[in-house]
């Protein structure tokens, strides 16, 4: 009697199916609890006959391992696959890395280059770090000019006291690479010169020991400040709209003569004078001037035939005039949320 009702419930416990872990919990309750069919099993088992009790008794062991075998082995079919449910999300991009978006420097950078480019300019980068012949001495600085001193340029080799030519640097302008180029090629030379800068200055909100500056070089036979100053309002009308004007105020710098300072026509207030230009409508955006024939000289280049003219601006300078990031600091921490402000540009 007894072992009959023990084979049916395993065939019975032997079938059992589970949709969630609820059915699992009953079937649980069913067999394995207190006051389940195995436990009163047991309780008919004081009944059997002494005869029987050892095949009887190794029965309901049978069954009783098998009702936990196969317990166990649904809750852990129904775990498996419903962790893989969960883990399916179809809306996720196959790539596990989201893509990155350029830097906003990279992007100002390309459009200078690609307004220049259409304007016959093609490009030429030359060394971060640098001797002192070709970022100062060729570029016509004194010998004692202030821009040699410790508190403004890093210096990698500095004993030369005597000849400062011997000393190597990272350059504080990218105007070294006109000193290449203008060295090692003959006009007619026109040539764009993007690249970084290093200077010794504490780094605030306007003010870093890194930049990126663009230089342009035009050298040929009759190039004058005319050509210069065309060339300088196509680029502002490019760059920050047809309507952009441009200024030109006397300046100084030591490889160029005469030299200037460009302003444009205040891109925020349409030059009617706001805070961003200190009310004046005007903001500076570049330095140039015709190449000094004491740099062409240096170069092997005969002052007599050639003349040229150079300008050179700050990328990060264009890029807060066209986007308004109000502290240069952003453009190097590496900020995603700064970063991807830039997506859609
Ligand atoms: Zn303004």
């Amino acid at each position: 009697m007894l072992l009959d009702k023990i084979e049916e419930l395993l065939k019975e416990v032997s079938a059992l199916t589970a949709q969630n872990a609820g059915d699992v919990e009953q079937l649980r309750l069913k067999y394995l609890s207190k006051k389940g069919e195995i436990n009163a099993l047991m309780s008919e088992f004081r009944n059997v006959a002494a005869d029987q009790k050892k095949a009887v008794g190794m029965k309901i062991n049978e069954l009783k391992q098998l009702a936990q075998n196969r317990i166990n082995e649904l809750k852990d079919q129904l775990e498996t696959s419903e962790a893989q449910s969960d883990d399916i999300d179809l809306t996720r991009t196959a790539y596990p890395i989201s893509l990155g978006t350029r830097h906003p420097l990279t992007l100002v950078k390309n459009e200078i280059i690609d307004i220049f480019a259409r304007m016959g300019f093609t490009l030429y980068q030359g060394p971060e770090i640098d001797d002192d012949q070709h970022v100062f001495t060729m570029l016509n600085f004194a010998a004692d000019h202030p821009a040699r001193d410790m508190q403004d340029t890093f210096f990698i080799e500095r004993s030369n006291t005597m000849d400062v030519t011997k000393n190597v640097l990272l350059r504080s302008h990218t105007s070294n690479d006109e000193a290449h180029y203008m060295s090692t090629h003959k006009p007619p030379i026109r040539v764009l010169c993007p690249g970084r800068v290093y200077r010794n200055e504490a780094i605030s909100a306007r003010a870093h020991c890194f930049f990126h500056q663009v230089e342009g070089l035009y050298v040929d036979r009759n190039v004058s400040f005319t050509d210069l100053k065309q060339v300088l309002l196509t680029f502002a009308r490019e760059m920050f709209g047809a309507g952009t004007k441009i200024r030109l105020r006397p300046s100084y710098f030591p490889f160029t003569e005469p030299s200037a300072e460009m302003d444009i026509s205040c891109n925020i207030c349409g030059g009617e004078g706001c805070g961003f230009c200190k009310h004046t409508g005007w903001v500076e955006i570049l330095g140039c001037g015709m190449v000094d024939p004491h740099d062409l000289e240096a170069c092997g280049i005969d002052s007599s035939v050639y003349t040229g003219y150079a300008f050179g601006m700050g990328v990060e300078r264009i890029a807060n005039l066209k986007y308004r990031v109000s502290d240069l600091r952003l453009f190097s921490e590496n900020d995603t949320r700064f970063l991807r402000e830039f997506e859609g540009a």
